[in-house]
This record gives C-alpha cells, sequence and structure tokens, in this order.
C-alpha cells in the first residue's frame, strides 16, 4: 500500500506525541534531577532509606531508573494498599510502553497479574510477605523496595524484620525503604544506620482555614465546603477526605444532586469516588486531565494522603477523620472505628493542596481541636491489631521465638499471647507453641487464620463446595446488594428471595428445588444466566461484587489440592455449614440476653446490626463475622448456632458449664429452628 490511511497516521502522531509529553512529565519530576546520584548511592549501600515529599517520583521512577540502569534485574515493590499497587504499576506500564502484566505487573491478594517477563512488579506488602513461604531467601529478586513505609503497616513492618535479616546473608540483595517526609531517622536507625537520601521537594505554601466551632455533620459540612469552593474561588481542582466507601458514595450521591439542581448556573463539576474497593476502570478516572472550564473533586479515604499524587490539586478539604482498626488485647475484639486522624496525617493532607501551585486547605474542625485532640502521630498498626495471620506465618517459616523477633516497635506483649492461645485454640500450634500439621495446612490459604480454619473444617462435614462460597462472599459482603434511593423497596424484596433461615452466611447458600443442583445461588444463578450483568441489575446485585466473589472463590478452590480438601457438597443440608463456621469463627459466639447480646467470653455487649437477616429474629446464639463500631457495637454477617457445637469443635475452648443457659426458660425462640431440634 502506498499510502497509510491518514486516520491510522494521527492515531500514531497523537500516541507519539503522548508518549513524548509522558517523558517530560518524567523529567519534570522533584526526582529526576537526582537519578544519578540516588543511583551510586544505590550501588554504594546494600540499605539506603529514600525520603521524599508525596508525588517526587520515588514510586514510579525509581524502579524504572534501577532497570535503565542495569539488565537482568528482578525488582519487587511493596504498597500497603491494592489499590496503590494497582494504579502504580498501570501508570508504569505506561511510561514503559509496555503491556500491564508483560515486563511490569502486580500482585495483589487473589489478583496476580504478573508473567514470567515481569521484571518490576508491584505487590501489596502482604503479598510479599507471603512469598516467604515458597521462596525464604527471596533468591529470585535483585532489589526490594519497601514503599510507603511512613505507613507502617503490620505487614510492612514485618517485612522490616524478616528483609533485615535475609540482607545480612544475601550480600547482592538491594533494599530500598521509601518514605514520605516523616520518621526516616528511624528506619536508618533500624536498619543499622543506613544512609538517608533526601529528595528536596518543591512545595507551595498552603493557606489553612479551621472552623470556629465543631462540624456537628461534617459530611454534609464537606459538600456545602465543595460547592463554595466551586462557587466563589478561583480555578484548581478539589481533593476531600473522607474514611470510607460508604461515606465516599454519600458525598459524591449528595454533591451530583445539588449540581443538577443548579444547573447551568454552576460551571461543570466532575465528581470522582476513590476507594480500596472501587473498580479499576473508575479509578484510573481521577487521573485524567480536567477539560477547560471545569472543576474536578475527588472524594477519596486516606489513600490519597500518601499513595496516590493527584495533578491539579489545589483545594483540600479534611474533616479530620479516619477509620482505623482497634484492638482489645484483652477480649481479643477487633473493631473498625471513625477517629479523628493524627496531626502528622493532617498536615500530609494539607501538603497535597500545595504540589502544583500555592494551595489552601480547609480544615472541618477547630485549631484549638487540632492543637488539643488530635494525637501526635498514628500508632503503628502492629500496636492495635490482632496478631494471628502473622504469627501462624512467621511460625510456618520457622520463627519460633516471636518475643525476640526484630520488630522495630513492638507489639503488646498481651497480644502476642492472644495470637498464640487463638492459634491454640484453633489447632494451629500444639501446647508446645509448635506448628500443627492442621497449622500448616491453614497457613497454604491467603486468608485469616479463622477463615482457613472454616474451610478446612469444611472437610470434615463435607461441605466446603458451599464454604468456599462463604469465604468468597465473605471477602465482598458489605458490597453485593445496591439499594438505589428512589427503588429501596424493590431493592429490599430483591434481598429478600436471597435470605435463608439460619444466616447472613447462608445467603447465596439457598437449596434448590432439587438436591442435586449446586446451592450456592448466588454464584450458581449468576453463572446460568452467563455471568450476565442484567441478572445482577434485576437482583439489585452489584455486578463488580459479584465478579470479584467468583474470582476469590476461583482460587480458593484453585488451592484446595494444595491442602487436600475435597470440593463437594452438602446436598442442600445447612447443618454441617453452619458447623464449619462454627469451627472457625468459635471465638465470635454471642448469646442473647437482656436488651442485646453478649459475647460469651467477655460478656460484652453487642447489637445485630440492622442490614442482617436475623435483625428482626433475635436466635438465642450467634456467630458473627466482624464487629463494626457506629452508633453501637454492631455485628455483621451472622449466623445462627446451637450451643452444643462449641464442644464439638472447640473442647479446649469452652467449658460446658459456661455455655450453660441460664435464660433458656425465659426467652422462647421465635422462629427457625435447627435440624436437630426438629429431627
Ligand atoms: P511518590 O511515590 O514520590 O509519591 P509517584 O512516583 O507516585 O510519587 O508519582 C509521581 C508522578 O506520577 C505524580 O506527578 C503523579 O501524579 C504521577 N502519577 C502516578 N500515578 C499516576 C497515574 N496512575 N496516572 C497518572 N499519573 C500518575
Ligand atoms: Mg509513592
Amino acid at each position: 500500500k502506498p499510502f497509510v490511511a491518514p486516520e491510522g497516521a494521527a492515531q500514531t502522531r497523537k500516541a507519539e506525541l503522548k508518549k513524548q509529553s509522558m517523558q517530560e512529565v518524567r523529567r519534570s519530576l522533584p526526582i529526576f534531577p537526582y537519578r544519578e546520584d540516588l543511583l551510586a548511592a544505590i550501588h554504594e549501600h546494600q540499605i539506603l532509606v529514600i525520603e521524599g515529599e508525596t508525588g517526587s517520583g520515588k514510586t514510579t521512577q525509581i524502579p524504572q531508573y534501577l532497570l535503565e540502569d542495569v539488565r537482568g534485574m528482578k525488582i519487587g515493590c511493596t504498597q500497603p494498599r491494592r489499590v496503590a499497587a494497582m494504579s502504580v504499576a498501570a501508570r508504569v506500564a505506561q511510561e514503559m510502553s509496555v503491556k500491564l502484566g508483560n515486563e511490569v505487573g502486580y500482585s495483589i491478594r487473589f489478583e496476580d497479574c504478573t508473567s514470567e517477563r515481569t521484571v518490576l512488579k508491584y505487590m501489596t506488602d502482604g503479598m510479599l510477605l507471603r512469598e516467604f513461604l515458597t521462596e525464604p531467601d527471596l533468591a529470585s529478586y535483585s532489589v526490594i523496595i519497601i514503599d510507603e513505609a511512613h505507613e507502617r503497616t503490620l505487614h510492612t513492618d514485618i517485612l522490616f524484620g524478616l528483609i533485615k535479616d535475609i540482607a545480612r546473608f544475601r550480600s547482592d540483595l538491594k533494599v530500598l525503604v521509601a518514605s514520605a517526609t516523616l520518621d526516616t531517622e528511624r528506619f536508618s536507625c533500624f536498619f543499622d544506620d543506613a544512609p538517608v537520601f533526601r529528595i528536596p521537594g518543591r512545595r507551595f505554601p498552603v493557606d489553612i482555614f479551621y472552623t470556629k466551632a465543631p462540624e456537628a455533620d461534617y459530611l454534609e459540612a464537606c459538600v456545602v465546603s465543595v460547592l463554595q469552593i466551586h462557587v466563589t474561588q478561583s480555578p484548581g481542582d478539589i481533593l476531600v477526605f473522607l474514611t470510607g466507601q460508604e461515606e465516599i458514595e454519600a458525598c459524591c450521591e449528595l454533591l451530583q444532586e445539588r449540581c443538577r439542581r443548579l444547573g447551568s448556573k454552576i460551571a461543570e463539576l466532575l465528581v470522582l469516588p476513590i476507594y480500596a474497593n472501587l473498580p479499576s476502570d473508575m479509578q484510573a478516572k481521577i487521573f485524567n486531565p480536567t477539560p477547560p472550564g471545569a472543576r474536578k473533586v475527588v472524594v477519596a479515604t486516606n489513600i490519597a494522603e500518601t499513595s496516590l499524587t493527584i495533578d491539579g490539586i489545589i483545594y483540600v478539604i479534611d474533616p479530620g477523620f479516619c477509620k482505623q482498626k482497634s484492638y482489645n488485647a484483652r477480649t481479643g475484639m477487633e473493631s473498625l472505628i471513625v477517629t479523628p486522624c493524627s496531626r502528622a496525617s493532617a498536615n500530609q493532607r494539607a501538603g497535597r493542596a500545595g504540589r502544583v501551585a500555592a494551595g489552601k486547605c480547609f480544615r472541618l474542625y477547630t485549631a484549638w481541636a487540632f492543637k488539643h485532640e488530635m494525637e501526635e502521630s498514628t500508632v503503628p498498626e502492629i500496636q492495635r491489631t490482632n496478631l494471628g495471620n502473622v504469627v501462624l506465618l512467621l511460625k510456618s517459616l520457622g520463627i519460633n521465638d516471636l518475643i525476640h523477633f526484630d520488630f522495630m516497635d513492638p507489639p503488646p506483649h498481651e497480644t502476642l499471647v492472644l495470637a498464640l492461645e487463638q492459634l491454640y485454640a484453633l489447632g494451629a500450634l500444639n501446647h508446645l507453641g509448635e506448628l500443627t500439621k492442621l497449622g500448616r495446612r491453614m497457613a497454604e490459604l491467603p486468608v485469616d487464620p479463622m477463615l482457613s480454619k472454616m474451610i478446612l473444617a469444611s472437610e470434615q462435614y463435607k461441605c466446603s463446595e458451599e464454604v468456599l462460597t462463604i469465604a468468597a462472599m465473605l471477602s465482598v459482603n458489605n458490597s453485593i446488594f445496591y439499594r438505589p434511593k428512589d427503588k429501596v423497596v424493590h431493592a429490599d424484596n430483591a434481598r429478600m428471595n436471597f435470605v435463608v433461615p439460619g444466616g447472613d452466611h447462608l445467603l447465596g447458600n439457598k437449596p434448590r428445588c432439587c438436591a442435586n443442583c449446586s446451592h450456592d445461588v448466588f454464584l450458581a444463578q449468576w453463572l446460568e444466566s452467563g455471568y450476565s450483568t442484567q441478572w445482577c441489575y434485576e437482583n439489585f446485585i452489584q455486578f463488580r461484587s459479584m465478579r470479584r466473589a467468583r474470582d476469590v472463590r476461583d482460587q480458593l478452590e484453585g488451592l484446595m489440592d494444595r491442602i487436600e480438601v475435597e470440593v463437594v457438597s452438602s446436598q442442600g443440608d445447612s447443618l454441617p455449614i453452619r458447623k464449619a463456621v462454627t469451627a472457625g469463627y468459635f471465638y465470635h459466639t454471642a448469646r442473647l440476653s437482656k436488651g442485646g447480646y453478649k459475647t460469651v467470653k467477655h460478656q460484652q455487649t453487642v447489637y445485630v446490626h440492622p442490614n442482617s437477616s436475623l435483625f428482626e429474629e433475635q436466635p438465642r446464639w450467634l456467630i458473627y463475622h466482624e464487629l463494626v463500631f457506629t452508633t453501637k457495637e454492631f455485628m455483621r454477617q451472622v449466623i445462627e448456632i446451637d450451643s452444643g457445637w462449641l464442644l464439638e469443635v472447640a473442647p479446649h475452648y469452652y467449658k460446658s458449664k459456661e455455655l450453660e443457659d441460664s435464660s433458656s426458660k425465659k426467652m422462647p425462640r421465635k422462629q427457625g429452628k435447627t435440624k436437630e431440634e426438629l429431627g
């Protein structure tokens, strides 16, 4: 052909331009002038701490510099958050003009987007931790970057200890510890006085405004502030920090509604959410440049604090809260609580407004609260979480003496002891604290010990088919149904179709017409519909959550071979399923008492979440999946059990005396008998 089609030429030209401009952006980043010095420092030292303002190019550029410098390297770069791992990998693949998953890939739990060709792998810190199980010296890596070190997640903290250890005998391994401008001296100190390489940031001044009085409703205050900025302030995008998906969705809805009402009286406002469970195509949208004349508002969790940088932000709205795990080491209860963020966090948030030009940060709290009510910095996760998972992992790695593990900040002694006790009660450790065969199998599954135990128990109760579905559904459960404001009744009716007597876990496990068909109604019916979006739509079910549940289930089912569990169905009988759940979650037992439920071991008052199918039924004994503290301590995802099973599945934990039911005669159950009672 003598001519290239003009359209094709235009497209090639466009791609060329895009590539050029991307290279220009790369060269404009604060880290770029330090490229050579940085590479020299990495060559010189085995362990290097790198400190740089958020957005200076640490995460996206350093691995590329290394790959451009030395051929044949394999680099692993950890991120505390899934979204960051995915998004950064996508960006770097784009910058390197390769297909995501080939040379550049990412690995997050239940999703591996890498191949044999992958030389740069972004992954969550938890995934790298699991890689120690198959490759204890990380032999295939030449460089490990522990990124976002200042976040001090549990997994990052454990990685510190393990990687410091292997670096001693793997002199060829380079270790980079990258952090925002926080705490770098401590990292250096922990890694035997490793040098700190500082990338000077460019920061424009940020004016900070406080409210005169505390805000009663910070969500509403956010919405009002966004609109005020939009109407009165000069161009520039807005970033709002909220605590989680529900809040973010509510805020976005409110904003869209009010903009619609104002119509053409105001300029266009693009409202974009970002949170962990947001599908990746939606995530990518926050990075699209704002069209001229319009303004963008990104409503984010604290993922936008340091993990992701969105260019063009001039205004930050900070209500001053974040969602935090908190753990009571006495009772072993973990809950998610919305709490005031730390001053360090607040300052990072404000910093987001000054990256491209002078900016403004609107704090929706008083200057007094900032000074007196907020903590200086966030307590490392290792000191406020259940350690069952990592203790099991460390034991599997042959690390028996946990008291003397090289922790940067050690966990509270009671927490460590409690984790050992819980693993013992689950049967993962013997009385000497050594890993049992069951424990070894449990560690093979990339889930929490209780969930792992539940799956393994399904072997004995011959219901692994259903339990796998439950495990998958639990991993997405808060986002399965959707409930549009204008169709609440329809949505609730649709939901009722899936309710199964006995509890939320069984939701979607409703036995069908004949004994031979599959029981996992959700996934099975959806499969029948050809995984159709229409079916989800008609049933008010979130297609994306279903897709994720399906993927999680497939992955778990793929692991059943490894742990030698046969995949069989209980043929419509819910009893074995509930026993398997009990075998994993017997710690989470609550008993009906006056005015609510009380946890069996610690007599803490808890309530059934109003969204639960057992909210009205109130069975005498139940097991919850998780506790969430909002207005009260709510149990989310509950299932009815028989107290007798507790002795069967956890004889070393429960004594029959504790389970005696003094109130049994006074409080007859309203409905729903167990099969045992019936038969
Ligand atoms: P740091 O790790 O130092 O905080 P990054 O390497 O993450 O910095 O970011 C460098 C630049 O790359 C920033 O300007 C940011 O906006 C840009 N960037 C990062 N990820 C993306 C993305 N997915 N899409 C577009 N730009 C991105
Ligand atoms: Mg980064």
